[in-house]
C-alpha cells in the first residue's frame, strides 16, 4: 500500500526526468493519466493531480490562477506570478522532504472529492495550503536554521555542506532550496546573517562567479536557537494528529466523521495508516505528532472471536489496541491537548484501560457506514477542540 503510487504502472505511462518542481535532471517524473508522481533527491516523492499539473503548465510566463474554495461551493480567483509559485512550492517541497513528510498528493482543494483518493501515507495537500506554509521574511532565518538542523546526524561539530544546485551524496548536504533562497545571492546572504548571528561557524566558502559552495558546522549558539524554536513551532501548527485504529469495515465512518471534525475547526488532519511490520512508520508518527497542534484518540477496539486466522485478532488479545495508546501518552507528553473518543460499546468500554477512564471521552455508535448522529458527534468535537485550543488557522476568514 505504502509504495502504491510508484510501484504501480500503468498502460500509456510517460516517463521524464526533470522535476516539475525544482527541475533537478536527476529526478523521475511518471505520468500515468490521472496524476504525476516526481521522484526527486530535492522534493522527494509526491504526486500531481493531473488538473493542478496541466494548469500551472498552460500557465509558464505569465500568472496562475489559484481557485479558492468559498463556502456556499463557489470559487474566486488568487493571482500567482509563475515564477513565485516554481520558487515557493520547491523550497516547501525540499522542507518537507528534510522533515520526512513528503509522500502526499498535490490538489486544487483538499476538501473536494479528487479522482484520487488518499492512499497509505499520501494525504491531500491542497495546493493554497502547500504555498501558504512558505515562511513570512522574518521567519526566513529561523526556518533555513531549523532546516539545517534536519540535515545532518545532530551530532555537534559535524561538517554541513551547500551548495548551489546539486546534492551531494554520502555527506549532509542540500541544495539552497531549504534556506528559502531564490538564487544563489539570496543563499549567501542568509548564510552570511547565520554566520554574524553565531549560528553557524563557517569552514569554506566560495560563492563567486558561478561557484556556490559553503562548508561549515552549527554552533552551540545555533543549537540552543534550533532547540528553542522547535519548542515554539508547534503552536502556530494547522495539523491536528489522529490516533485510532486503521480498520476500513470496523472504522470508516468514525475515521470521517474526525477528519471532518478537525477540518471544520480549522485544522488539518492527518492521518497514518497502519502498516504492520514496518518500522519507519513510527519515526514518521513521531514527526507528526511533533508537529501537530493537538492529538485525537480514537480507542475503540473490536474483538471478533469467530475469526481467529485474522491477524489483527493478535493485536487486540491483550484487550487495547497498544499504538493509539503510545500515539496519546506520547503526545501528552509533549504537553499536546489529546482529545478522546471510543466506541459506545461493552467490548470497547470494558477495554477502555483504568488510567485514562476518568478522562473525559467522546462515545459514538456505528451506523452502517457512517455513526449515528454525526453532526452532533462532530459538533461536540469541534466545540471541545475550540474550548480547550482555539480556532484553527484555516478559519481566517
Ligand atoms: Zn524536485
Amino acid at each position: 500500500m505504502y509504495e502504491i503510487y510508484f510501484s504501480e504502472t500503468c498502460k500509456e505511462e510517460k516517463i521524464m526526468s526533470e522535476c516539475f518542481l525544482c527541475k533537478n535532471e536527476t529526478a523521475t517524473l511518471r505520468e500515468s493519466g490521472y496524476e504525476w508522481r516526481i521522484i526527486c533527491p530535492n522534493c522527494g516523492k509526491l504526486v500531481i493531480t493531473d488538473d493542478l499539473y496541466s494548469d500551472i503548465k498552460a500557465a509558464t510566463g505569465e500568472c496562475f490562477r489559484l481557485p479558492l474554495p468559498e463556502p456556499d461551493n463557489g470559487y474566486r480567483y488568487l493571482r500567482v506570478p509563475v515564477a513565485d509559485l516554481f520558487f515557493k512550492a520547491r523550497c516547501v517541497a525540499a522542507e518537507r522532504k528534510l522533515k520526512d513528510q513528503d509522500e502526499y498528493i498535490l490538489v486544487y482543494d483538499y476538501k473536494k472529492n479528487e479522482l484520487l483518493p488518499e492512499v497509505g501515507n499520501f494525504y491531500h495537500i491542497g495546493i493554497k495550503e502547500f504555498l501558504d506554509s512558505f515562511p513570512a521574511t522574518h521567519e526566513v532565518l529561523d526556518r533555513a536554521l531549523l532546516n539545517l538542523g534536519r540535515l545532518g546526524s545532530g551530532i555537534f561539530g559535524e561538517s554541513i555542506y551547500i551548495f548551489e544546485t546539486e546534492v551531494k551524496k554520502e555527506i549532509p548536504s542540500a541544495n539552497i532550496n531549504i534556506l528559502y533562497a531564490s538564487n544563489k545571492n539570496v543563499a549567501a546572504k542568509i548564510l552570511i546573517n547565520l554566520k554574524e548571528n553565531n549560528f553557524i561557524e563557517v569552514e569554506e566558502m566560495n560563492y563567486q562567479g558561478s561557484f556556490f559552495e559553503w562548508k561549515f558546522y552549527i554552533s552551540a549558539k545555533g543549537w540552543d536557537r534550533i532547540a528553542g524554536l522547535k519548542n515554539t513551532a508547534d503552536k502556530y501548527s494547522e495539523k491536528a494528529f489522529i490516533a485510532m485504529w486503521f480498520d476500513v469495515k470496523h472504522t470508516r465512518g468514525i475515521r470521517e466523521a474526525l477528519k471532518k471534525a478537525i477540518l471544520s475547526s480549522g485544522y488539518l488532519p492527518i492521518v497514518i495508516d497502519e502498516v504492520p511490520h514496518a518500522d519507519f512508520i513510527m519515526n514518521r508518527v513521531i514527526n507528526e505528532i511533533n508537529e501537530a497542534r493537538f492529538v485525537v484518540a480514537d480507542f475503540t477496539c473490536i474483538n471478533e472471536d469467530n475469526k481467529k486466522d485474522d491477524k489483527e485478532d493478535d493485536k487486540i488479545k491483550g484487550g487495547v489496541r497498544g499504538g493509539v495508546y503510545f500515539e496519546a501518552g506520547y503526545a501528552r507528553g509533549q504537553r499536546k491537548k489529546v482529545f478522546h473518543t471510543c466506541r459506545k460499546d461493552s467490548a470497547s468500554e470494558k477495554r477502555l484501560h483504568f488510567d485514562i477512564k476518568q478522562i473525559n471521552t467522546l462515545f459514538w455508535e456505528p451506523d452502517g457506514e457512517s455513526i449515528k448522529d454525526r453532526d452532533k458527534f462532530i459538533d461536540d468535537l469541534k466545540q471541545a477542540i475550540w474550548a480547550e485550543v482555539g480556532k484553527g488557522p484555516r478559519l481566517r476568514k
